[in-house]
Parts: C-alpha cells; structure tokens; sequence
C-alpha cells in the first residue's frame, strides 16, 4: 500500500493541540491555550517550543489582558508563510489548483482544461499544473512539501486510491502514487465533498462548530458530517453520504444501483430529465429547463420542485441523525437556489424532529477555487499524525 514519505510535523498529542487550535483560531495566549486544551501551562511552553524553533509558530508583541492586570503575555500565532501547500481539484472538465499558507489562505491559482479523463493524461496535466503554481514564486518552490487532490466518489486515503468515480469514469487509480512519483510531492487523496468540509470547518462557516454538515447540490448530491470535532469516514472511508439515501422507494433509479436516492431526483441531471421526459422534449439542455421553469413551465417547476423536496428530507435525515450546530449549502445548484429553496426548507422543517430543527441551513455558493482550497486543507492535515 502507498504511504506518504514526509512525516508529520507534530506527534506528541500536546504539540498537535497546540498546532490545530492555532491553525482554527488565530492567535493564542498560552493560558488560553492551557484552559481550552485542559493541559498545565508548562506542558504548552514545553509543546510550543520546537514549534517556535521550527519557524511554525511565533510569539506577538505583548499585550496585556485588561486595564491594571498583571503581567502582560505574549500570544502565541501561527507564521502562515512557514510551509506552503499545493491544492487541487478535478472536475468534470477542468483542473482547479491552488497555493495556500498555512492558514489555508490562498496565494496563487492557477487551472487547466481537461480533454480527457484517462488517469494517465489527468495525471500528467496535474504535474503540469503543480510545477506552474509552485514557479509562480520562489518561496512555494522552496517551502512546499504536500499536495492534496480532491475527487469525486468513494477515495481510499489511506491508500492514496480513487476506488470508483462515476464522474471520471474510475475504478481503483493509484492517483497519489502516480502524481508523488511525477511531482516529488507526498500526495493525499480526498474525497472532495470530505475537502471542502474540513476547509468549512476549519476555516469558513464551521469554525469552532463540534457538529456540522457540508451539502453540495449540482450534478452529483454529495455531503459530509464532522461529529465531535472530526471528519467522519467511517469504517469504510464512505460516511455521510446523503445522496445515496433512498427518500422514495418507487422513485427513479439511481447510477449506484439504489432506487429513490436523492441524487437520482435531485442531481442536475436528475431534473433534466424529469423535464424532458414530462415535456417531451428530449433534446433540452439544463439552462433551457432552467429557464422554462422561470418562466413557470408546471412541468419545469414540479421537477425542480420534488429534487427540493427530495434535498430536504435528505437533510432532515443527517440532522436527526447527528444534531449539527449548522448545516452548509453550497455546490453549483446554489444558483438554481430560487427555483427549489423554498421546497427544501419546507420539507426540511417538516422531517426534522425535535429541538434538532433548530439548526440552520445556510446557503453559501462557493468557486470551483474553494474546492482547490479544501484540498490544500486537507494536504495540511497531513503534517498532523
Ligand atoms: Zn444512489
């Protein structure tokens, strides 16, 4: 099995506290990070150390607490330009890349056009596109040691492995193998709904957030859950994956063999051909059932209507499942949000019980970039155990 050569910069579990909390928050004072962490301030002057040493970490110019209190202290903050990481993400017809900081903020993009997907060309334009972002400046070339690649489907991590992508046409690639080999970087695969949730959640919308859900909707469904401050991939790698759950036993079926899944109702693709098949007009593109429903096509209007029934009870299911502090809406469905909004969170409020209805959905349309982004988040992770 493929393994990453570059080790990760923290092991002791005081020094990974330290890192991820200032990584999530910003800046520190060393009792905070004492009280939040639950360690003695020794055990954090003593895990901060190597990473001071290392250029990771710094002290800020001292500050004190309050009018009158005693001694100042010296917060403890992240230097983001220490080590940069290259992020990238495959989409249907196009690479997206990125250079992020150590904060996952991004300093150069770069992209290109996929004629293919054979894993062979795939790979090889991906080190085209790493060996661009990192000459866009001398500092990237000489501080990056990770690169994280986010794909659709089911992604064996650990192994570095794509196991099957219906969008790419994939079975079992060995995709961190191949693009290490090329690129001389360690390489992680992710799944890249699982990506663009740990950069949601350590950076963006579920910041300090113990539970928390990302939904994509476009043309796949996708969605991933953290539970007590983690990612959950289950035993499998495959958790949380709401566009497999079957919300109509007599519905169409789905790519995955299932029946009723709220892909099959609610994908891009899914609507499309609702509308073709009710209008018979086999020929429409998705931009004309677009705008047909606009202009309040019943036919239109319904299959845009029942993939919004079918998201919400989707989402419904995930919240009574885990009780998230607040679910994200994102993907490049955000943009037909007007034709199927309403129906999603009134089937929403509908299914979900209890005080777990309390919780949020917030739309949040996201670039192709941040997808790039949630890669190099999760390149980041690798300098975790
Ligand atoms: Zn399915």
């Amino acid at each position: 099995m493929f393994r990453n050569q570059a080790q990760p910069l923290v092991t002791a579990p005081a020094e990974t506290a330290v890192l991820s909390l200032l990584l999530a928050e910003g800046p520190l004072s060393r009792v905070e990070l004492a009280r939040r962490t639950g360690l003695s301030s020794t055990a954090i002057t003593k895990a901060a150390r190597p990473l001071i040493d290392d250029g990771y970490l710094h002290e800020l110019a001292p500050e004190r607490t309050a009018p009158g209190a005693g001694r100042p202290v010296n917060p403890l903050a992240i230097t983001p330009d220490r080590e940069f990481f290259v992020g990238v993400k495959i989409s249907d017809d196009r690479l997206f890349g990125v250079v992020c900081d150590l904060r996952a903020r991004v300093r150069a993009t770069a992209g290109r056009p996929l004629a293919d997907h054979q894993p062979e060309s795939v790979g090889a334009l991906l080190a085209e596109l790493v060996d661009e972002l990192l000459d866009s400046a001398p500092a990237f070339r000489d501080r990056t040691r990770h690169l994280g690649i986010a794909v659709s489907g089911d992604v064996d991590r650990g192994g570095g492995r794509v196991r099957f992508s219906g969008r790419l046409g994939w079975r079992d690639v060995p995709l961190a193998e191949m693009v290490t080999a090329s690129t001389g970087l360690a390489v992680t695969v992710e799944n890249d709904v699982k990506a663009l949730t740990i950069a949601e959640h350590w950076f963006g919308e579920g910041v300090g957030t113990g539970y928390f859900a990302l939904v994509t909707i476009g043309a796949g469904i996708g969605s991933a859950l953290v539970v007590n401050g983690q990612l959950v991939t289950g035993a499998h790698g495959v958790a949380g994956e709401m566009g497999h759950i079957s919300v109509d036993p007599a519905g169409p079926r789905c790519r995955c063999g299932s029946v009723g899944c709220v892909e099959a109702i609610a994908s891009s693709g899914a609507i499309l051909e609702a509308v073709r098949r009710g209008t018979g007009l086999g020929g429409l593109a998705f931009e004309e059932a677009v705008e047909m429903a606009r202009d309040g096509d019943p036919v239109a209007r319904e299959a845009f209507a029942r993939a919004g029934r079918a998201i919400g009870v989707g989402i419904a299911t995930l919240v009574n499942l885990i009780g998230p502090e607040r679910v994200v809406v994102s993907g490049e469905g955000a943009g037909t949000y007007d034709l199927f909004g309403q129906h999603i969170k009134d089937a929403y409020a509908a299914h979900t019980f209890g005080a777990a209805g309390t919780c949020p959905l917030s739309l949040r349309p996201l670039p192709w970039e941040e997808w790039a982004r949630g890669a190099a988040a999760v390149a980041v992770q690798a300098l975790f155990p």
